[in-house]
């Protein structure tokens, strides 16, 4: 509603001409331009008025008018609106241009307010000059839209946030790039709204970050209207804020790079992948059989690379066209893709030619691989629809076999491809090496030969001895596979066994051997031939199938065989594999009663303290060290260590292989338990070993036990004559004398019998004096050995000394008292050594003994501390029993002191009357009558009283318990209804 201000007396002379002045000076004066009119003729202007359109500021007012300080487009504009004011309507503002004097144009802003003059109505109107503003709103307007614009040509979007409260502003261009999650304003957890979720918190880390004035960048995605996935490069810094305010703001700005990200994925692609077939391509499959080369080689296993070949490809495009040549090439392609397995790797490597690598797992050999590819072959050649016509692909494929084909990727697949134009003539499969293909197809054959022998038994199983050192008699014998009447003759079971591995036959025939062997132990026991055990070969791979134990279990009961007769024999190797899983068959293969031996020792790279949480009952020594045991000292220092520690372990040892006397012996000298060799026996045919059983076949004694009371002498000279009168001056105090004129022949001996001392010449042919007792230092470190020489090599005599190899050195010529003397402390101190060992032994017997008992006390204890805290638990159950039941109860000694008290007696008696440990007070000793069940009160509270006698089983007083029941429940305090 609009007010009618009088506007005369402003105007019309007063009769107090100070106010007229006062408000004449104040229209003057004011900055506000004011005009006032009546329609377009002008009825005042005040000066700021005049200055603001330009007019003279005495220039009379009729030679003006209002129309001309307007812009002539804006005319009408103002005459209508002077007439609605007119009219009565309300004032408000209006922008308009306006008109200089001098023709410049202005932003004018006005406000027209009605206002009676002289009783006539006037239009009061206020000029802004908003030229200046308009001019800033124009720039800020243009800038925005230029932003507007830029972010959007730009697919960018930017933003303001404050800092450190995190509202978000967000620009026009990030609206349309995130849709509606980007709203104007966005505050706390939903400034990142337009974030994708898995990359905000990466987001808001990278602000959290920010130090002032240095710019962050960060990738990442985003959401885009559609909810789509945007990839964005997002920049940020934290500056100050502009302006006068203090403080900090943060700016961001995003840019999606969705289009150049994907393309660069697509190139990426381009460049890994064939387009046709989207299979990898030859440089991409290149570096995939590189890196699995570098797998393979590191973990010692072979595989293969195939190369698929289709001639047929090239003569299509020639009949049938372009088209149907790659259709034919993609349908092979995708079926190669879908018979691949996990981990193999399919690629196309040339125009006509795809491959396939397969897997690192396992260790492929070249049947398997053979095999794998014969059977994609046949799968690859079904017929294949091409349009109307249907075509038979023709496939060649070329096999190679890594590390043997080729070490690096370029020279595999080289020899794969290579290896296809061989293929037309061995059936399609071609190996690169052609001794590789005959391999395969031996082995081929062989596990065809091997599954019709395990079937129609053609298979027999020959035993070998296996004797005690210690009593001579045979412990058991061990059953080796044979395989006689093959077309290649006599197939080593070293051969075999490794074919029906690869080819599964192992089962089957490990099953045949079990059976066979339990079957002829129990023929040789119904028929007297004292066979103590039987030991069998398990391989790792019945091991692996996890129910070896039940198998065996099986087979005991179907051959009702004493299961305290069976032996099994494991590879280190194969238990190694899996020491937790092989653990588990052992402990149940022990518990069945089975004796169980680690074959091969040795061999496998296990210590013997890995193997101590295993159940193992034998070490078989490997073949290997006992072969050069009595050459090459360091496998006889194994072999004595390995016997020590394996005795410490409480575990017997047998060497295997053993060949010689001299073997025998030192083994002998060493401890071992027992021996398998061919210096006993070579394998032998049941009925074979059963006759010579039967005819009371054992090692012979001299070869077992040590003869005490001998004392022997070992004397070495390249001279027959010094050696004479030697064992001549020798002989008479006693002693077993063995000569030998150089050190291979004094080795020899050493081998064969057991040596206290050892005296030689230094001066030999082939080996010096010294170097010999060096090495019989080191095979026989227990005897006592010294050097009798005229020629002195005074330094190589006193290393000898010092490293102990030599315990003296005479001088030739030699006084014989003198020498006699030396020899008799010689044997004095091997006695003494011996003594000490014996004794050594005894003690160490003696502690392992003790270290049993110490285990069984410890279990023993282990067992009782159990059962305490079994007993304990079980005692704060009762405690808490007895605890929530609503009677109270009480438990007093045989002395009246009180030991219980449960939460319900606290409830009843007040707290003085229930002190635990002290004599019972008077409150809970007057329940105590001489009844079972008796009546009594509790301060006042009548209740029943049950009494209980406890007593020990010998019938001793323990006690007694009270249990007291208040007659009326409602009266026990803290009693819930
Ligand atoms: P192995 O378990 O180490 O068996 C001992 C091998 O050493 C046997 O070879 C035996 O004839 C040979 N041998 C024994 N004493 C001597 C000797 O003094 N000198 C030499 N040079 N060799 C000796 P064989 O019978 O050829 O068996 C070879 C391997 O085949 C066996 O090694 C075993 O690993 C495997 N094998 C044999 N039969 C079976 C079986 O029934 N099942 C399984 N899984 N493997 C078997
Ligand atoms: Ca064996």
């Amino acid at each position: 509603m609009s007010m009618l201000v009088d506007a005369s007396a402003l105007l019309q002379p007063r009769q107090d001409g100070g106010v007229e002045r006062w408000a004449e000076q104040l229209l003057a004066r004011t900055k506000v331009a004011l005009l006032l009119a009546d329609h377009e003729r002008l009825l005042y202007a005040n000066p700021a008025a005049r200055r603001l359109l330009g007019w003279g500021e005495a220039e009379p007012l009729s030679g003006l008018t209002l129309l001309s300080a307007v812009a002539p487009e804006d005319r009408a504009r103002l005459a209508e609106q002077l007439q609605r004011r007119l009219a009565g309507e309300p004032g408000h503002f209006w922008d308009l241009q306006g008109l200089r004097r001098d023709g410049v144009r202005l932003d004018l802003r006005l406000y027209g307010q009605r206002v009676r003059v002289d009783g006539r109505v006037a239009d009061l109107i206020t000029l802004f000059d908003i030229s200046e503003t308009r001019e800033a709103l124009r720039q800020a307007e243009w800038q925005a839209d230029l932003l507007a614009r830029s972010e959007q040509l730009s697919h960018a979007g930017s933003y303001v946030l404050s800092w450190p409260e995190g509202v978000l502003r967000s620009s026009q261009g990030l609206r349309e790039l995130t849709g509606e999650r980007a709203a104007t304003h966005l505050t706390g957890d939903g400034a990142l709204a337009w974030v994708a979720p898995e990359d905000r918190a990466r987001v808001a880390q990278a602000w959290q970050a920010a130090t002032p004035g240095t710019p962050f960048e960060l990738q990442h995605r985003a959401l885009g209207p559609a909810g789509q996935l945007l990839q964005l490069v997002h920049r940020g810094v934290l500056q100050p804020v502009s302006g006068p305010a203090s403080g900090l703001q943060g700016i961001g700005l995003v840019r999606d790079i969705t289009r150049q990200h994907e393309a660069e994925q697509r190139v990426q692609t381009l460049a890994q992948f064939d387009a046709l077939t989207g299979l990898a391509n030859r440089a991409h499959f290149l570096n995939q059989v590189a890196s699995r080369s570098q797998i393979a080689h590191w973990d010692r296993v072979h595989y293969a690379l195939m190369v698929v070949e289709l001639p047929q490809v090239q003569e299509l495009r020639g009949t049938l066209g372009h088209a149907a040549a790659e259709n034919l090439l993609l349908a092979v392609a995708s079926r190669l893709n879908q018979l691949a397995r996990d981990h193999e790797v399919v690629a196309r490597v040339s125009g006509l030619e795809l491959a396939l690598m397969t897997g690192t797992g396992a260790t492929l050999s070249g049947e398997q691989a053979h095999e794998r590819a014969r059977a994609l072959l046949g799968a690859l050649q079904a017929p294949v629809q091409i349009g109307a016509t249907e075509l038979l692909p023709r496939c060649r494929i070329g096999l190679a076999l890594y590390p043997g084909d080729g070490q690096d990727a370029v020279s595999l697949l080289e020899a794969a491809e290579k290896a296809c134009a061989l293929a037309d003539e061995t059936a399609g499969v071609a190996f690169a090496k052609p001794e590789a293909h005959a391999q395969a197809l031996r082995e081929m054959q062989l596990a065809a030969a091997l599954r019709h022998a395990i079937e129609q038994d053609g298979l027999s199983l020959h035993y070998q001895p296996q004797v005690s050192l210690s009593s001579g008699e045979l412990v058991g014998v061990e059953a080796l596979l044979r395989w006689h009447g093959t077309p290649w003759g006599e197939v080593p079971p070293a051969e075999f066994i490794g074919v029906a591995e690869r080819a599964g036959l192992i089962h089957a025939l490990g099953q045949w051997v079990l059976r066979t062997a339990c079957r002829q132990w129990g023929a040789w026991h119904r028929s007297g031939v004292p066979v103590p055990r039987v030991a069998v070969n398990v391989s790792p791979y019945q091991l692996g199938q996890g129910d070896l134990a039940a198998q065996v279990q099986q087979v005991l009961l179907d051959t009702d065989m004493d299961p305290r007769a069976l032996g099994i024999e494991l590879t280190e190797s194969g238990v190694m594999d899996d020491p937790v899983r092989a653990g588990e068959t052992l402990r149940e293969l022990r518990a069945l009663g089975v004796e169980v031996s680690l074959d091969d020792f040795g061999t496998g790279y296990s210590s013997l303290s890995a193997l101590r949480s295993l159940p193992i009952d034998v070490v078989k020594l490997d073949r290997s060290f006992v072969s050069d045991m009595t050459l090459v000292p360091e496998s006889a220092s194994l072999i004595r260590a390995i016997i020590l520690m394996a005795h410490g372990l409480h575990l017997k040892v047998l060497a295997e292989g053993v060949e010689s006397e001299g073997q025998l012996s030192l083994l002998v000298g060493m401890g071992c338990d027992q021996i398998q060799g061919f210096w006993f026996s070579t394998p032998l045919p049941a009925e074979v070993l059963a006759e010579r059983l039967r005819a009371g076949w054992r090692l012979d004694h001299q070869h077992t036990t040590r003869r005490d009371n001998r004392r022997t002498l070992l004397l070495v000279d390249d001279e027959e004559n010094i050696l004479a009168a030697l064992k001549r001056l020798l002989r008479r105090d006693g002693y077993e004398i063995l000569t030998a004129t150089d050190a291979t022949q004094a080795l020899q001996c050493l081998a064969e019998h057991p040596v206290d001392v050892i005296l030689s010449d230094q001066r030999m042919p082939g080996m010096t004096g010294v170097e010999f007792l060096h090495r019989a230092a080191a095979l026989y470190p227990d005897t006592v050995r010294m050097t009798l020489s005229g020629f002195t090599d005074l330094q190589s005599i006193i290393d000898a000394v010092n490293e102990g190899s030599v315990y003296k050195f005479l001088t030739k010529p030699w006084e014989d008292d003198r020498l006699r003397a030396h020899v008799a402390e010689a044997f004095q101190r091997k006695g003494m050594a011996d003594e000490n060992r014996r004794l050594t032994d005894e003690l160490a017997t003696a502690n392992s003994a003790l270290a049993r008992v110490n285990a069984q006390l410890s279990t023993a204890l282990e067992r009782q501390r159990e059962q305490a805290l079994l007993l304990q638990a079980s005692v704060g159950g009762v405690r808490e029993i007895l605890d929530s039941l609503p009677v109270a109860v009480l438990g007093l000694d045989p002395e009246d002191l009180l030991v219980y008290a449960n939460g319900r007696a606290h409830q009843l008696f007040p707290p003085g009357d229930l002190a635990l440990g002290l004599p019972a007070r008077p409150g809970v000793a007057a329940l105590r009558g001489v009844g079972a069940v008796v009546q009594g009160d509790v301060h006042g509270q009548p209740c029943q009283v049950w009494r209980h006698c406890l007593a020990e089983p010998t019938g001793a007083n323990r006690g007694e318990v009270l249990v007291c029941l208040p007659v009326s429940s409602a009266s026990c305090p803290g009693d819930s209804p």
